[in-house]
């Protein structure tokens, strides 16, 4: 399949749309490889005339989708996922190629995430979804439940970091639920999501349930335009508070899953070795273009020093260099201008005073490669401590107790996710529920977004909403209530019309005896 049929067979689906798409293109998006330079291929933009119309057939392919039995979407949801598997090479080698990643990542960071999601979801689902009785505690004889129903269209706006991870994740999910999705990835990794819609049509599963529209800003805009039924969007504060304003304009409900700043605290007891190898791996991983990536260490005055220097020794052992040819522990930041960012913040933090134990350098040759770079002696006037870097930097702090680091860390206005290294695990869980995020990690980096029974999400101007666990799951839906009568019906209820003083009387002295605390009814009633 070509490039070009690719990319209509994402938008079209019921045939005769070809035509229409040689002139009717807002554009087309030109994608080279981070790492090499190389051009990977163009990819047509859809106009908003077009994506009206994906948004319509999505509509149609979901009212049938979701009249499916929820058992059968699961069953149906794990094609999916065995052609996930079965093409996991082809996909790897684009995330290599388009996001510059090391394979390894590419296979177990994202592929296998994705297809571990699935699984769990597709054997959870019944469960979580089934409706709950509810009991309720004044009108005893009424009885009531809730269910759980699609949203309808579901629009996703997915960055470039994890373009397969984060929308086939939340696509599957939204599948499961009954919903239809649309999905804008990131201008600057479309081959990735390209290929996930060849696999899925591949699967037998209806064309129009999950459809790609690739370009930029303005195509993101237009989706919100379109009024899907509920937006998850992933990516950075800036984009996320417009998004979050444009479907505010329409009731759009959306989900905001934003940038962090995690910070690693190290304790006077931590067990250095394990902290320093989790630092440099929380760091580095995908060059730190991870939204739950290690971006600032608080060290302890007592073991700065000895972590310090393992860090360095560790970095310095680290292989960098193009991933497509090579197996390399770190790759390529995405663009030349993301490079400049970095470049431009470590060189800021150096010129105010940090000491820069590694790298700090970017490569020579092809690509946008930055080395993994160590500074120590950062302050907060920084903005290496204080702005997300996205990029390959570990800013070590030392600080005189975790009271202090506790302190450093919930400065900050994000609180994605942070990480503690103790060797006593309640002081560790003392310190995260102090921590203000939505995921703490003891002893451990970056698994928790991988685990899909924990609910994941940012705090503060983090984001807004989950993913991940039940919560999830149900953030693809309405909650619904129904209420009925338990028994025989009367004719008339005594608080309907007409209303009568004896009545109102009545209801002052019930107030007075079970809505007060202090009177011996209520007393009584609270000792059951
Ligand atoms: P970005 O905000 O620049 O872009 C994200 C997406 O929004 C892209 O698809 C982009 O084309 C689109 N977009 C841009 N302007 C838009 C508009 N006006 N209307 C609608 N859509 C628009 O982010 P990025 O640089 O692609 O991604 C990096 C950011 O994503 C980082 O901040 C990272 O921390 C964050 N991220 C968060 C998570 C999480 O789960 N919390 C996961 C991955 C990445």
């Amino acid at each position: 399949m070509t490039l070009q049929t690719v990319v209509e067979s994402t938008l079209g689906g019921q045939g005769g749309l070809s035509s229409r798409l040689s002139d009717n293109l807002s554009g087309t998006l030109a994608i080279h490889a981070p790492a090499t330079g190389e051009w990977l291929g163009d990819v047509r933009v859809p106009s908003s005339e077009q994506i009206a119309e994906a948004l319509d057939r999505a509509r149609a392919a979901q009212a049938r989708w979701a009249s499916t039995a929820l058992e059968s979407r699961c069953e149906q949801v794990l094609l999916l996922r065995d052609a996930i598997v079965d093409r996991a090479e082809e996909l790897i080698d684009l995330l290599v190629r388009e996001a510059g990643k090391p394979r390894q990542e590419a296979l177990v960071h994202e592929v296998m995430v994705v297809a571990d999601l699935a699984s769990y979801y597709a054997k959870r689902a019944t469960k979580i979804l089934a409706p709950r009785e509810i009991d309720l505690h004044l009108f005893k004889h009424r009885r009531s439940y809730v269910h759980y129903t699609p949203r309808g269209v579901v629009g996703i706006i997915s960055p470039w970091n994890y373009p397969l991870l984060v929308p086939a994740g939340e696509m599957i999910t939204a599948l499961i639920a009954g919903n239809a999705v649309l999905h804008k990835p990131s201008e600057l990794t479309p081959l990735v999501a390209l290929k996930l819609k060849e696999i899925f049509d591949g699967t037998g599963l209806p064309r129009d349930l999950y459809q790609v529209l690739p370009g930029a800003a303005v195509t993101g805009a237009q989706l919100v335009e379109a009024r899907p039924d509920q937006l998850f969007f992933t990516g950075s504060q800036a984009v996320g508070r417009r998004v979050a304003a444009a479907c505010g304009e329409r009731l759009i409900p959306c989900t905001l899953e934003l940038g962090g700043k995690a910070a690693a605290i190290v304790c006077e007891d931590a067990d250095l070795e394990r902290s320093a190898r989790a630092i440099v791996f929380g760091a580095f991983a995908n060059s730190g273009q991870v939204c739950v990536g290690v971006e600032r260490v608080y060290a302890h005055a007592s073991l700065h020093d000895a972590l310090v220097q393992r860090i360095v020794t560790l970095t310095e052992q680290l292989r960098q260099g193009d991933p497509g040819t090579a197996m390399v522990d770190v790759g390529t930041l995405i663009s030349a201008a993301h490079r400049d960012r970095v470049e431009a913040l470590v060189e800021e933090a150096v010129a105010s005073g940090a000491k820069l134990r590694a790298g700090g350098k970017r490569r020579p040759g092809p690509g946008f490669f930055y080395e993994p770079t160590v500074l120590t002696g950062c302050t907060h006037d920084m903005r290496i401590l204080r702005e997300e870097t996205m990029g390959p930097v570990i800013p070590i702090v030392r600080v005189a107790s975790s009271e202090e680091a506790l302190g450093f860390t919930n400065q900050s206005r994000l609180g994605l996710i942070h990480y503690v290294f103790t060797r006593d695990k309640l002081r560790g869980r003392r310190i995260a529920e102090k921590l203000q995020a939505g995921t703490v990690m003891i002893n451990e980096v970056l698994t928790a977004y991988a685990s899909p029974e924990l609910p994941f999400g940012g705090i503060k101007d983090s984001g807004v909403g989950r993913i991940h666990g039940d919560e999830g799951l149900k953030a693809m839906c309405e909650t619904r209530s129904v209420d009925y009568n338990r028994g025989p019906m009367f004719k008339r209820e005594p608080l309907w019309f007409p209303y009568r003083k004896r009545t109102y009387a009545t209801m002052v002295r019930l107030m007075r005896a079970f809505l007060r605390s202090g009177s011996p009814l209520k007393k009584a009633i609270d000792l059951l």
